[in-house]
């Protein structure tokens, strides 16, 4: 399952911490780093992070950045990953080197950073040891979305238009297979060890296993009882018009029936102008866009600190007159 929680106060700076977790592994993502928002997770929490997902590099999604860095810098293992749109990975060097790294020579860690043009990522290391002063390039990697594959899950991003590119992401755990518990009582077969054969992935059809003193194909077993679902996904937009029927399609094509939805609106409806201007979206475009991408529910942050909580109520009116199941952060307690 794919936890998450969003940071940061109401009309201040915000950011999503997720979680993919497995059962046997918990993968910690970040969603862009808001000032002020990453001090109220555990820096032992904020070591562990696998990977960080820019939006864009304005002040807002960027200005906590640092509480990360500190927390990671010199840590051996794997290189904290970054991903954003074109340009992150001369944006990202150079807050590195804004910073006196003496000490760093012989210190483990470093950045593995990728940045996505919508047609490919071309990604850098940076070492620590070498106090970050050296791009060490990767091949590019041609991709027409995908910015970050695990066994456990992968990520997608799609460049937006927010006056400057922006990228919205898409989470997503691979498909489930379970068994079908009614099928399997009407076949009459009991429950018992075979069952794992048939989840199991390393075995082919071909296989036979036993039931009852009988021998049983795999592949049958597999058509009859296995029941394949889509995994757990968390989508993430921010600070981007999607006025262009093409942008509609993409967006349409990566989000459609996203589990969960997290969704910029920084503007009420009486505000277009301003959303207009800025590059943002309203709350009646916020709610048609949900309507278009059928989220399982709708999570709204990034709002403005002009609106009082009674407005605030009143834009996610706004919203919910198009897509019920919105709401802002639980732990914002407003509507
Ligand atoms: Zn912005
Ligand atoms: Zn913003």
């Amino acid at each position: 399952m794919i936890e998450f929680e969003v940071l940061g106060e109401i009309g201040k700076d915000n950011c999503v911490a997720a979680c993919v977790a497995t059962g046997t592994a918990n993968h910690r993502l970040l969603l862009d780093c808001g000032g002020n928002c990453l001090h109220k997770l555990p820096r032992p929490y904020l070591y562990g992070m696998q990977a960080v997902f820019f939006s864009h590099f304005h002040f807002d999604h960027y200005a906590g950045f640092d509480e990360l860095l500190r927390a990671v810098w010199c840590r051996p293992g794997p290189f904290l990953q970054i991903v954003g749109p074109p340009g992150t990975c001369r944006i990202i060097q150079h807050r590195l080197l804004g910073y006196l790294w003496n000490n760093a020579v012989g210190l483990p860690g470093g950045f593995r950073v990728s940045e996505f043009d919508g047609k490919q990522l071309r990604i850098i290391r940076l070492l620590t040891t070498e106090r970050f002063e050296i791009a060490h390039e990767e091949p590019p990697v041609a991709t027409s979305g995908l910015v970050l594959q695990h066994e456990d899950f992968s990520v997608h991003a799609l460049l937006l238009d927010h006056g400057t590119e922006c990228l919205g992401y898409r989470i997503q755990e691979p498909p489930k297979q379970s068994i079908n518990v009614t099928r399997l009582e009407s076949l009459g077969y009991g429950a018992g060890p075979w069952l794992k054969a048939v989840r199991n992935p390393q075995l082919a059809d071909s296989c036979t296993v036993d039931i009852g003193g009988a021998p049983q194909l795999l592949g049958d077993l597999r058509r009859e009882l296995l029941v394949t679902r889509s995994g757990p996904s968390l989508g993430y937009l921010t600070d981007f018009r999607a006025d262009d029927a093409d942008v509609r399609e993409q967006l349409r094509q990566l989000f459609s029936h996203v589990d969960t939805l997290i969704c910029e609106n920084n503007y009420r409806d009486t505000e277009r102008e301003l959303a207009l201007q800025n590059y943002h979206l309203t709350a009646t475009e916020v709610g048609t866009l949900a309507v278009e991408l059928q989220p399982r529910r709708l999570v709204l942050f990034h709002v403005s600190d002009r609106y009082s909580s009674t407005e605030l109520q009143e834009q996610l009116q706004e919203v919910r007159a198009h897509f019920v199941d919105a709401s802002f952060p639980e732990s914002w307690h407003i509507g």
